[in-house]
């Protein structure tokens, strides 16, 4: 059974809601320094020439911590402590690079709770999700690395009787990494663990607005690696992103974020020519058939769930299923409002209070950009089903970024069923059949992921449209499958 440090309620005998000390504060489980460094060449360096700024905890706008605002001087050293790293650890063997990559593992798992609790404070994401699944998910993706890298192999062909080619994987070098505020531990994780399994060294450049949770995992990783092999540099990403993937001797850049910089990023790759990997936005379809509503079953409860999906994560995910299309007899079978009641039972909170589902919005910023989309709705004519403006939380969270679960229903022609709005924010339109369904869905200019339920899986799976068109796979209860293009032939 964990043991919690707790603020309010503390569970002297049965598990339940427990509420974490806050980082920074006496009786926190995590030991917040006042002031984070870069971590470059294996040590903690103060920006060559620049400052240092206040990393906000989203649940109340109070600072936290301090971290570097750096410049391209410490790009320049972050670099080039990572191209001396380099040569030693691409000699390395798979089976020590994995040896490393399972230490890191346990020693990620010896302090989940710690790092959960850092995350969640940091990001605003309820600690249930950082427990359960945003640091779970990290650990296990250096364990799967560390046996990818010993189970890879090359290919080899014979073209001829004189000619025999053969396919190796080799390391790239330094590879640039750029990563958002999200999933700050779990897209670090996402790039950091095939980088050096592969032999890569690696400059990380978190996003400004969670700069702190990966340095605190440096500090509980960085004695397994050697020197120079990981480095991160904190600082703006519009003035330190272009000299880092230029910066010749770079070899490769990685990215997740918003699809206007990672088409940004893409121009930069263009001067030395080098390889580019992008995870960019969606704005995922979840669509939901008419036989979802045939029985109040176990089924119809979890199709409920699956439509407030677009709140995990205060909607701060990528393909979050953030277009709710709803056939038409569900709506007059009572499965909208069902679903409704579900959405306005959220329990909006303290992040690090373990009953929250769902804690504030990661920035000011994002607070600014979605409030414009919740009067955009309202402009554009749809109907403000729940929500439509910032939660009042009171006491000392008055001060945090919480907006409340909005489902707005309305047509895909709108900008709100357009845009990605990276909140808690769902759009909800019918359709009449099958086909108006894909249509709908695939009126996007995103693909990224898309949801399907129905209890046929020839609906799920597509057989019944290919009749009239190619078909959309799917299944019946999962949001991440991919629905494909209409083939007009
Ligand atoms: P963002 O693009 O604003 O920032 C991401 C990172 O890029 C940050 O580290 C930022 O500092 C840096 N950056 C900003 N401008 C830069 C520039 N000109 N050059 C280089 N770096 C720059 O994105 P965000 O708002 O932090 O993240 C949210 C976005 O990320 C959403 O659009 C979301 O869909 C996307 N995302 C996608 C995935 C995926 O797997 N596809 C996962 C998570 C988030």
């Amino acid at each position: 059974m964990t043991t919690y440090a707790t603020r309010e309620i503390a569970p002297e005998t049965a598990p339940g809601p427990t509420v974490y000390v806050r980082p920074g504060e006496t009786g926190s489980i995590v030991p917040l320094k006042t002031r984070y460094e870069n971590f470059i060449g294996g040590e903690w360096l103060k920006p060559i020439k620049g400052g240092y700024a206040a990393d906000l905890a989203p649940a109340t706008g109070l600072p936290t911590a301090e971290y570097a605002r750096s410049t391209v001087e410490d790009i320049d050293m972050a670099v080039r402590a990572a191209s001396s790293a380099f040569p030693g650890w691409a000699a390395t063997t798979t089976h020590d690079r994995a040896a490393v990559l399972m230490a890191i593992a346990d020693r990620l798992e010896e302090h989940l709770e710690t790092i959960a609790v850092m995350e969640s404070w940091e990001n605003g994401k309820p600690v249930r999700e950082t427990l359960g699944a945003d640091i779970p998910l990290a650990i296990d993706h250096f364990r799967y690395f560390a046996a990818a890298i010993r189970t890879q192999e090359g290919t080899i062909k014979k073209l001829s009787n004189e000619l025999v080619s053969y396919h190796f994987r080799e390391p790239i070098g330094v590879v640039a990494q750029i990563i958002p505020w999200n999933f700050p531990i779990l897209m670090a994780a996402w790039k950091l663990a095939p980088a050096i399994a592969a032999g890569n060294t690696v400059v990380l450049k978190p996003a400004s607005a969670t700069p702190i949770s990966i340095l605190y995992v440096m500090e509980l990783i960085g004695d397994l690696l050697p020197a120079g092999v990981i480095n991160v540099v904190n600082g703006s990403g519009a003035h330190l992103g272009r000299p880092l993937v230029e910066y010749d001797g770079v070899g490769k850049v990685a990215f997740t974020g918003s699809t206007a910089t990672g088409r940004e990023i893409m121009g930069y790759a263009i001067k030395n020519i080098i390889p580019t990997t992008m995870e960019l936005g969606d704005k995922s379809p979840n669509v939901f058939f008419d036989d979802v509503a045939r029985s109040k079953d176990d089924f119809y409860t979890k199709a409920i769930e699956g439509f407030t999906m677009f709140a995990v994560n205060k909607g701060e995910i990528c393909s979050c299923p953030s277009r709710a299309l709803l056939q038409d007899g569900l709506v007059t079978a009572g499965f909208l409002d069902d679903a409704v009641d579900r959405v306005k039972r959220i329990t909006v909170g303290d992040p690090l209070d373990t009953s929250t589902e769902m804690g504030p919005q990661n920035s000011l910023d994002q607070v600014e950009k979605i409030s414009g989309y919740l009067t955009l709705g309202v402009e554009e004519g749809a109907s403000t089903l729940t929500g439509g403006k910032r939660a009042e939380m009171g006491g000392d969270l008055s001060g945090g970024y919480f907006i409340e679960p909005t489902v707005f229903r309305g047509t895909n022609d709108m900008r709100i069923f357009q845009e990605e709005i990276f909140g808690p924010v769902l759009t909800v339109a019918t359709f009449s059949d099958y086909d108006e369904a894909i249509a709908i869905a695939n009126d996007t200019i995103y693909g990224l992921g898309s949801g399907v339920w129905s209890r046929d899986t020839d609906v799920t799976y597509g057989r019944r449209a290919r009749t009239s068109r190619p078909a959309a796979c799917g299944s019946t209860r999962t949001t991440s499958t991919h629905l494909l293009r209409s083939d007009p032939s």
